[in-house]
């Protein structure tokens, strides 16, 4: 039997394990377009059924491009960098050209200049040993930057087939909807969703006679907060618009909430300016740092959310960390909830997080 493969993600079609990707019931392979009973649900019923798909098979099926002699297009969510750069890319890529894709540029508050973030993702990728033809800015749910983009990669890929890489969730399929409705009139060709992992298997959309844009698997990253929180929780705090900064004047002893995701400290230093950057849903309630234990205890799911239920049930325990932010604009990534700006620097803070989460420290971006 040819193989088939879902027309929503492209994983290759079984009828053997409801529990794996590309399940469709063996009823399903008499249609003439078959999707899996995962697309199915997602389409129908707006819907995400969980796929056990390990990391490891993720890393494989991306291994296999450093063997073919190609364009790389990578993509990162521009709200969630570290969170989404891809560990060790260019041994994933082999010697091929790779361009950089900073996307969800509308998040950002709109007094950010360009200019400016091209060359701060520059340096990030430099600082990341990312090796960059170079490095451009999109978004793709607003269409803003695909054509000078899909132009670039024109020229670039100089007759060869594209790859599509990047982790999970930085929106790779709006991305790519977005190429193929510039290109063919089609909108949504490729299943979308806010969910982590909906792109299964290699994609293939052909370009011309010879060569294909290849959309691959989604990395998953066991550091983005994307994965610890229920697809409700996501919807909260995966930004849709701008985002419109809180500044809040906090002295010594002063603590933060992010709703119930995560806490600052402030510990040590002068009185300071603490602006946050987060989804304009995830509430901040600021308390003194001596009542803010107890209110980690006992409020957190109630007056302190997200995360609700389901987010509970999976959540990791919170691990607390000490910052010492050096003098200087900074900026604390919690990576995937948001970041905060600290204008003069020099202060310590504690952040306490769900385990694993990651915590970074970098120049301020804005
Ligand atoms: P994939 O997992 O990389 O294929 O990501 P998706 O294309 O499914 O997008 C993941 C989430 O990011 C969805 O909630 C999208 O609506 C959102 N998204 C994708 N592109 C953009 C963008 O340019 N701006 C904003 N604000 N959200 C985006």
């Amino acid at each position: 039997m040819d193989t088939l493969t879902c027309m929503g993600c492209g994983a290759e079609i079984q009828t053997k394990d409801p529990e794996a990707a590309g399940y469709a019931p063996a009823s399903a392979l008499e249609r003439e377009t078959v999707i899996c009973k995962r697309c199915f649900r997602l389409k129908h019923y707006n819907e995400v059924q969980d796929v056990n798909y390990d990391d490891d098979d993720f890393l494989e099926m991306l291994h296999q491009i450093s063997d073919t002699d190609s364009l790389i297009v990578q993509l990162v969510d521009i709200f969630d960098f570290n969170g989404s750069l891809i560990p060790g890319m260019n041994r994933l890529t082999g010697n091929n050209p790779v361009l950089l894709v900073g996307n969800k540029t509308d998040v950002l508050p709109k007094s950010v200049n360009h200019n400016k973030l091209e060359k701060w993702l520059r340096r990030e990728a430099k600082q990341a040993g990312l090796n960059v033809e170079d490095v451009y800015l999109i978004s793709a749910a607003k269409n803003e930057g695909i054509d000078r983009l899909a132009e670039s990669i024109e020229s670039n890929r100089k007759g060869k087939d594209v790859y599509v890489v990047g982790t999970t969730n930085v929106g790779k399929s709006t991305f790519i909807n977005a190429l193929i409705d510039r290109s063919a009139g089609v909108k949504n060709a490729i299943t979308t969703s806010y969910f982590p992992g909906t792109t299964l298997g290699f994609i293939d959309i052909p370009l011309d006679d010879s060569s294909s844009l290849f959309d691959t698997p989604g990395v998953i990253q066991r550091h983005q907060l994307a994965h610890y929180v229920s697809d409700e929780d996501l919807k909260l705090i995966t930004p849709q618009k701008e985002i419109k900064p809180k500044t809040y004047q906090l002295n010594e002893g002063q603590t933060l909430f992010f709703g119930g995701l995560a806490r600052m400290d402030f510990v040590k230093g002068n009185h300071s300016s603490f602006v946050c950057y987060l989804s304009n849903r995830i509430p901040l309630h600021r308390t003194k740092l001596e009542k803010a234990d107890e209110l980690a205890e006992t409020k957190i799911g109630e007056m302190l959310t997200p995360p609700d239920e389901k987010t509970l049930d999976k959540m990791p325990e919170w691990e607390r960390q000490t910052l010492k932010i050096p003098e200087g604009k900074h900026d604390v990534v919690i990576s995937g909830l948001g970041w905060v700006m600290i204008p003069e620097g020099d202060v310590t803070i504690h952040i306490h997080a769900p385990k694993k989460v990651k915590i970074s420290i970098r120049e301020s971006l804005i």
